[in-house]
């Protein structure tokens, strides 16, 4: 059976609009009643990557939550929240976001993504055991409200790398440690997912983010809500609006290979998608972090890397603290504070985490002439 996906077209976070399209979308996939059952403890997970406004577009817009929040609990499903962001806690990001607010108007108590337990997963293909949030693990449910932006790494983010937030936030880095290989990461990713298995995603592409993301991109109108039990499918949808080929990202290759869903066989309903053929987007078919290109040289010369923008840089030391290697591939130079901090690329990975984290938009992501050629 196909996939669905639901498509509303909402272009504007005015509340009874988004819950006017909410309670649409929802009705073409099932109904809140597909989704929560009266008295079931089900946790939404919004994307709260780092503290941010709404209009910033890092974040899941509080007006979707809400919306989502109000149909669940008309349902009966007694409802919290959370997220373990890489900087700050789940309430101050929630805070920043516009989430926490409207979630303690709503009565929805924030779940505790601090505490963490180890659980096995045999099924696993690639990994054996996770460490995730307890509010987690022990919820009834997920529910997955990602938003749909261009990430540095995985080319996109939506619906499965969402679920990367219910890591504790010191955890994460470790991962890109131990998977320096984009397509490692993702297969990572699509086992979290088949452990966690989200019950449902509605993804916020009212205003998406374009560009240099996933924290430092720019919003961009898109105008719809998508509803789907299918991440994969969901964010293949996220990669038409983007004119981004789906078997250039490793979650949807791998999510399809392994069963988490379909990243081909979907069936739309409802309005017409939005397509954008100048969605900027890394549509290079060059690994975003070089594997496959045989020696070094060819991996300096061709892979994206991050880059400083000095003018634009305080000096806050965030990159290189987010900087996962060890000795840093990103650090002061001869230890000096006084000047931007300097990459060393034969060391980095391109695991992209300083530019994710840089609060200043400083670092950009850059592929060398030769690969912007071999694009071409
Ligand atoms: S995180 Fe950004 S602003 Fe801070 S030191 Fe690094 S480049 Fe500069
Ligand atoms: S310098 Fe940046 S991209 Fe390179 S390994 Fe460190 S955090 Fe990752």
């Amino acid at each position: 059976m196909s996939a669905r996906v639901a498509v509303i077209r909402c272009d504007t976070y005015d509340t009874s609009a988004v819950a006017d399209a909410v309670t649409r979308g929802l009705e073409l996939i099932g109904g809140a009643g597909a989704f929560a059952r009266p008295g079931e403890r089900i946790v939404l997970k919004p994307n709260l990557l780092v503290s941010s406004s709404a209009a910033e577009a890092v974040t899941t817009h509080p007006a979707v939550f809400a919306a989502v929040a109000r149909e669940l609990a008309s349902a009966g499903a007694s409802l919290t929240w959370g997220d373990s962001p890489a900087i700050g806690t789940s309430l101050s990001v929630g805070k920043r976001a516009g989430i926490a607010d409207v979630a303690a108007e709503l009565g929805i108590k924030a779940a505790d993504f601090s505490a963490s337990r180890t659980v096995s997963y045999p099924d696993g293909r690639l990994m054996k055991q996770f460490t995730v949030a307890e509010a987690v693990l022990d919820a009834d449910a997920l529910i997955s409200l990602p938003k749909l932006k261009t990430h540095a790494l995985m080319r996109m983010t939506g619906a499965v790398k969402n679920q990367f937030g219910c890591v504790p936030g010191m955890l994460k880095g470790e991962f890109h440690a131990r998977m320096p290989d984009v397509a490692l990461f993702g297969q990572m990713l699509v086992d979290l997912n088949r452990l966690l298995r989200p019950r449902l995603f509605v993804m916020d592409a009212i205003v998406a983010m374009e560009g240099n993301g996933p924290r430092a991109g720019d919003p961009r109108n898109v105008g719809v809500l998508l509803f789907s039990d299918d991440p994969v499918a969901i964010d293949a949808v996220g990669c038409r609006i983007m004119s981004l080929d789906p078997a250039l990202v490793d979650t949807l290759v791998y999510g399809e290979r392994w069963g988490l869903g379909s990243a081909t066989d979907i069936e739309l309903t409802g309005d017409e998608l939005p397509v954008f053929e100048d969605y900027r987007v890394n549509r290079n078919r060059l690994s975003t972090t070089g594997e496959g290109l045989g020696n070094p040289l060819a991996k300096r010369l061709l892979t994206p890397r991050p880059s400083i923008t000095a003018e634009r840089c305080t000096r806050c030391g965030t990159c290189v603290r987010a900087c996962p290697v060890e000795p840093k591939a990103v650090d002061w130079p001869g230890g000096d504070r006084d000047v931007p901090p300097a990459y060393d690329y034969a060391a980095c990975i391109r695991c992209y985490c300083c530019q994710e984290m840089c609060p200043e938009r400083a670092i950009a992501v850059k592929t060398p002439l030769l690969g912007r050629l071999i694009r071409r």
